[in-house]
């Protein structure tokens, strides 16, 4: 009987210690909101489609999720309320710069970023590219509105913090949670509307988050954050970059028109591997010769542009976008062209990046 009162007490003991021990040990995550369907409200729980995003401020959304407080020490900031179509060049610039800070608080473990998913793979990307951090970045956004029926927002939101306070979610770049998956910020796109499946990244995810644990299949081998020549903290303003989609029939004034309005590089999402009609060459020769970069992507969804096949590359001075869709390329020429007009040097970092 004396015993196992011991035993009961040792065991009091023992859970009151690993209570207070988890409460001392969780980590601190810092929810950043920006917007978006995870934050967003509709009519009725039936509206999956018709909805305003951007209605929930961080603050409710934190307290609708109190299984949050059981896996880390919760704050949240509204840096934006928008939807994530409204992104610019100056937004970007600004949640880089807040997270940069964020980041070297001794006080954050972690940071998530709620956003919006249209422009999501473009945000993550951008700051992998720029935030110099090993601690865990992590982006995700839902495509139901918070008011639905299944809303997806809970539990994306429950693992992008679960992510953002492992410490083996360290080193590996900005993260994306979406639909119980750990992906790449650098590698994901939407490529799905509508459907909560709606993300998936060419080469795979690097994990899965499933009941607050996370499983790690991969790490990402291209330079992301602490390894990157781009800092946040140093850049101002990003170079101006255009996309110009091409299809059977494209007029050359569409690219003569992103030249004339002062883009440094025109991002040329490009039929099959890059390609183009023969018409258009000679517009893009001239155009490269006025000093503006011409970066063939390619509009196939998972598309890898192969350099000096279909276009002679090196004899038009053009460089290739590697794996990179034309909306990523074009963040990553927006920020490399801040530092750089080579375009040996921008081929470098389509390698690299
Ligand atoms: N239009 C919304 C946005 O990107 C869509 C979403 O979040 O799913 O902000």
């Amino acid at each position: 009987m004396l015993i196992s009162m011991w035993k009961k007490l040792a065991l009091v003991g023992l859970t009151a210690t690993a209570l207070v021990a988890t409460a001392a040990e969780k980590p601190n995550v810092v929810i950043v909101a920006t917007g978006g369907t995870i934050a967003g409200a509709g009519a009725s729980t039936a509206n999956s489609a018709v909805y305003q995003s951007a209605k929930v401020k961080v603050d409710q959304l934190i307290v609708a999720v109190p299984e949050l407080t059981n896996v880390a020490n919760v704050r949240g900031e509204q840096i934006f309320a928008i939807g994530s179509e409204s992104f610019t060049n100056d937004r970007l610039l600004e949640l880089g710069k807040r997270i940069s800070a964020l980041s070297k608080q001794a006080d954050v473990d972690g940071i998530v970023i709620t956003h919006g998913t249209d422009t999501l793979e473009e945000t993550a990307y951008f700051l992998n590219l720029t935030v110099h951090t090993d601690k865990p970045i992590v982006v995700v956004g839902s495509m139901r509105p918070s008011t639905a029926m299944s809303a997806d927002g809970v539990l994306n939101l429950y693992d992008a913090v679960v992510v953002a306070g492992s410490p083996d979610a360290k080193g590996k770049g900005v993260l994306v949670t979406m639909n119980d998956q750990i992906d790449s910020g650098r590698d994901i796109t939407k490529a799905v509307n509508i459907k909560t499946s709606a993300f998936s990244s060419q080469w795979g995810p690097l994990g899965m988050v499933v009941e607050g644990k996370n499983y790690w299949f991969r790490a990402p081998v291209k330079r992301h954050t602490t390894q990157s020549e781009f800092d946040i903290d140093k850049i101002n303003q990003l170079a101006p970059v255009e996309i110009v989609y091409a299809y059977g029939n494209v007029p050359p004034t569409l690219y003569e028109a992103a030249a004339a309005g002062g883009a440094k590089a025109i991002i040329h999402a490009g039929v099959g591997n890059g390609g183009m009609g023969k018409w258009l060459v000679p517009t893009l020769q001239n155009i490269r010769q006025q000093g503006v970069q011409i970066i063939r992507a390619a509009r196939v969804p998972n598309g890898i542009v192969i350099r000096n096949a279909d276009q002679p590359d090196d004899k038009y001075d053009w460089v290739v976008a590697h794996d990179l869709n034309p909306q990523k390329a074009r963040i990553l020429a927006s920020i490399a062209l801040t530092q750089t007009n080579s375009s040996q040097e921008l081929q470098r970092i389509f390698w690299e990046y």
